[in-house]
């Protein structure tokens, strides 16, 4: 047995490589030992682990991510954040109420002009009969106004002859 068979994680010794390389691939608990080594190599390089949103300085990674669940600046971000997600979604459905109100007032009023030329139309038609109509009336009376002139006058005619007869006959009456 060489040293190259024996796991440097967890010092489990196998009969060949490839079965060492198989099992720190998948061996739970070694796989478990090979992350707290890495950890450890990350505080051992860099023992300033600080609160991106307070600036907190932890000595050690865990200690950082407790404080996390009570760190006030990143519940007050993310409330900020929630917010804002918020303010942006009202945003949008305004605009979209807004553009749904333009888009019904738009559709009425092309309504209101189409309505308004269709009674446009009939009012003209109306307006056309009533002249012919008026136009008739007109004709009609002018007609029986002439009628009534030229017997007016056929009559005045008959009286003044009438008249001047009377009187013809009065002066010989007279005489
Ligand atoms: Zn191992
Ligand atoms: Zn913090």
């Amino acid at each position: 047995m060489s040293e190259n068979t024996i796991c440097t994680f967890c010092n489990k010794q196998f009969s060949n490589i490839y079965n060492l390389k198989q099992h720190q691939k998948i061996a739970k608990y070694c796989l478990q030992l090979q992350n707290n080594l890495m950890e450890n190599k990350d505080e051992q390089q860099n023992n300033n682990f600080e609160c991106e949103f307070c600036s907190k300085v932890f000595t050690k990674k865990s200690n950082l991510k407790t404080h996390y669940i009570s760190c006030k600046l990143k519940k007050h971000t993310e409330d900020k954040e929630e917010i804002e997600k918020i303010e942006f979604k009202h945003t949008l459905d305004i605009q979209k109420l807004e553009t749904k109100h333009k888009e019904e007032i738009e559709r009425l009023c092309k309504e209101l002009e189409k309505i308004e030329h269709k009674h446009k139309e009939e009012i003209e038609k109306i307006e056309h009969k009533h002249k012919e109509e008026i136009e008739k009336i007109e004709h009609k009376h002018k007609e029986e106004i002439e009628d009534y002139k030229t017997r007016l006058q056929s009559v005045t005619f008959q009286n003044v002859h009438n008249i001047t007869e009377l009187k013809n006959l009065f002066l010989q009456y007279l005489l």
